[in-house]
C-alpha cells in the first residue's frame, strides 16, 4: 500500500496548490481527482470566463478604433472561433497542472476519493494510507428549487460555457458577480440579455456607489436589468422559455431564447462518507477553524467546500495555510484583505470595508475618491469611465477599504490589499512613487485626497 505525507482529495486551485506546497517543504503527497486537474476554475469557471472577457474586449478595442486613427473595417466576430480559443486557454493551463504535479512528484490518483478513516483512502480499489488528509472537493451549482429547471434551454454556469451558437436572447438568473460577467459578455458578442435579481440591487457585495454608477451604464449597452424579483418558475411558451416572478400589481416576467442560472454554489462533499467519520457540518459546508482544521485530528478542509469565501485565491490561500499547520509549522487564516474581482468593462475590484460598512459600524472614517476622468493614462486609453474611491481610519489614516472600477481595476486593487495587509496608511501610499503616467496614480491620488486633496482633481 502507497503511504503518504498529505493526501488530497480535490485538484482545484485549493488542492493543487496545496499539493505543490507540501512537495516544497519536503512533504511525500497525494492527490486525488475525479476530473480534470484544475477544478472548477480552471476548467470551469475563472479561466473560461476570463478568455471570453478578453475576446470581447478585444472587440470592443476594435470598435473604438477609429477614434485611435485606426481603420479596421467591418468587425465581425466569431462566435465559434471565440468558444475555441477559449477551450485551448483552459487545455493549456490544465497540461501545466498536470507537469507541475510530475516535476514536483507529487502522485496523482485518477478517481473518487472515499475517505475510509482519517488516515486511509481508496481511489478506484486502491487504498492510500496518509499521515494528514486535506479536503478539496469544491464546489457545484446550486440551482433554484423552481419548475422548469429540467427545460432545453435552461443553463448552468457549466454548460453555457459549452455552447456552440450564440443565443439570440439570453435571461441570466443572479447579479451577483458571475450573472453579471456572463451578461455583459453574451451582451458584447450581440445577445439580448435581461438580468433578474431577487434583491433590490446588483452586485449587492459591492461599493454601493460603485454598484450603482455600473448598474445605470448597463440599460445604454442594451442590457434589461429587473430587481426585486424573486424567480418562481421556468416556462416554456412557443418557441421561448419565460422567467416569471409575483409583484403586488400581479405576475410578471421575461422571455428569452435561453436561461442561465447564476444563482450561486454550493460545498461538494458527495461520496467523501463524511457523515459516517463524524466531520462537523453546516448544511452542506465542511466547519473549520483558523488553521482549516476540522473536527477531526488530522483532517483539514479548504477552498469552496467550506462553503465561505468562493473565490480561487482564497481557496489556494488556504491550501498553503492548511499544508503549513499539517506539517507542523503553525499558521491561522486572516481574512481582512481579500481582494475581490469583477471582471467587466470596466473592471471593478474591491478590497476591505465599504462605505456602507463603515457607517453602519459607526466608525470614524474618511473617504476620498478620484475620477479616472483625472488620470492621465486613462485619457491616452480613451477608459475614463470610473473611480479609485478609498476609506480610512479617521484618526491614524489607516486604509480600511479600496473600491476601483477601472481598466485593471482587478491589477490596481493589489496595492490596496497589500497597504490592508502591512496596515499602511494613506501617507505610506500618497509618499510612495507611482510611475507616470500610469493607472495606478489614480490609487496614489485618492491616498493624497485623503491628506491634503488629490493634486489633479479638485471639486469646484
Ligand atoms: C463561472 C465561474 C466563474 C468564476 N470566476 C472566478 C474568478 O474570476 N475569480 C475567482 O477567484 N473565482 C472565480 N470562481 C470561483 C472559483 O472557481 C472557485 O472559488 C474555485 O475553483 C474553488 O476552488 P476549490 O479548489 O475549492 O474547488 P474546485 O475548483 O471546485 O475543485 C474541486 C475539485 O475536486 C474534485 N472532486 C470533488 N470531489 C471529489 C472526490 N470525492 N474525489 C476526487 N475528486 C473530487 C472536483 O472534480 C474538482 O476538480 C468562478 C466560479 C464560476 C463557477
Amino acid at each position: 500500500m502507497d503511504e503518504k505525507d498529505i493526501v488530497i482529495i480535490g485538484g482545484g486551485p485549493a488542492g493543487y496548490v496545496a499539493a505543490i506546497h507540501a512537495s516544497h517543504l519536503g512533504a511525500k503527497v497525494a492527490l486525488v481527482e475525479k476530473d480534470k486537474l484544475g477544478g472548477t476554475c480552471l476548467n470551469r469557471g475563472c479561466i473560461p470566463t476570463k478568455a471570453l472577457v478578453n475576446s470581447v474586449e478585444v472587440l470592443l478595442e476594435a470598435r473604438m478604433a477609429n477614434e485611435f486613427g485606426i481603420e479596421l473595417g467591418n468587425i465581425k466576430t466569431n462566435f465559434q472561433k471565440i468558444m475555441a480559443r477559449k477551450g485551448r486557454i483552459v487545455d493549456e493551463l490544465v497540461s501545466g497542472v498536470e507537469q507541475l504535479m510530475k516535476a514536483n512528484k507529487i502522485s496523482v490518483y485518477r478517481g473518487v476519493g472515499r475517505i475510509l478513516s482519517p488516515h486511509l483512502i481508496r481511489v478506484n480499489g486502491k487504498e492510500i494510507a496518509t499521515k494528514k488528509l486535506i479536503i478539496a472537493t469544491g464546489s457545484e451549482s446550486a440551482l433554484l428549487p423552481i419548475p422548469g429547471l429540467e427545460l432545453p434551454g435552461v443553463l448552468t454556469t457549466d454548460d453555457i460555457l459549452e455552447l456552440n451558437e450564440l443565443p439570440e436572447s439570453l435571461v441570466v438568473i443572479g447579479g451577483s458577480y458571475v450573472g453579471v460577467e456572463f451578461a455583459t459578455i453574451f451582451s458584447a458578442l450581440g445577445t439580448r440579455v435581461t438580468i433578474v435579481e431577487k434583491l433590490p440591487s446588483l452586485l449587492e457585495t459591492v461599493d454601493e456607489e460603485i454598484s450603482r454608477r455600473f448598474a445605470q451604464m448597463l440599460p445604454k449597452r442594451g442590457i434589461e436589468v429587473k430587481t426585486g424579483a424573486a424567480v418562481k418558475a421556468i416556462r416554456k411558451e412557443g418557441a421561448v422559455l419565460r422567467v416569471v416572478w409575483d409583484t403586488p400589481e400581479g405576475e410578471q416576467g421575461v422571455e428569452g431564447q435561453m436561461v442561465l442560472m447564476a444563482t450561486g454554489r454550493l460545498p461538494y462533499t458527495r461520496g467523501l462518507g463524511l457523515s459516517k467519520l463524524g466531520v462537523r457540518m453546516d448544511g452542506r459546508a465542511i466547519v473549520v477553524n483558523e488553521r482549516l482544521e476540522t473536527n477531526i485530528d488530522d483532517i483539514y478542509a479548504i477552498g469552496d467546500v467550506t462553503g465561505r469565501r468562493m473565490l480561487a485565491h482564497v481557496a489556494s490561500y488556504e491550501g498553503e495555510v492548511a499544508v503549513e499547520n499539517a506539517l507542523g509549522h503553525s499558521r491561522q487564516a486572516g481574512y481582512q484583505a481579500v481582494p475581490v474581482c469583477i471582471f467587466t468593462h470596466p473592471e471593478i475590484a474591491s478590497v476591505g470595508i465599504t462605505e456602507r460598512e463603515a457607517r453602519d459600524a459607526s466608525l470614524r472614517y474618511k473617504v476620498s475618491k478620484f475620477p479616472l476622468t483625472a488620470c492621465s493614462r486613462a485619457v491616452t486609453m480613451g477608459k475614463t469611465v470610473g473611480m479609485v474611491k478609498m476609506i480610512c481610519n479617521a484618526d491614524d489614516g489607516r486604509v480600511l477599504g479600496m473600491h476601483i472600477m477601472a481598466p485593471h481595476a482587478s491589477d490596481l486593487i493589489a496595492e490596496g490589499v497589500l497597504a490592508m495587509r502591512l496596515g499602511a496608511t494613506a501617507e505610506d501610499i500618497a509618499h510612495t512613487i507611482h510611475a507616470h503616467p500610469t493607472l495606478p496614480e489614480a490609487v496614489r491620488e485618492a491616498a493624497m485626497g485623503q491628506l491634503y486633496g488629490s493634486i489633479h482633481f479638485q471639486r469646484m
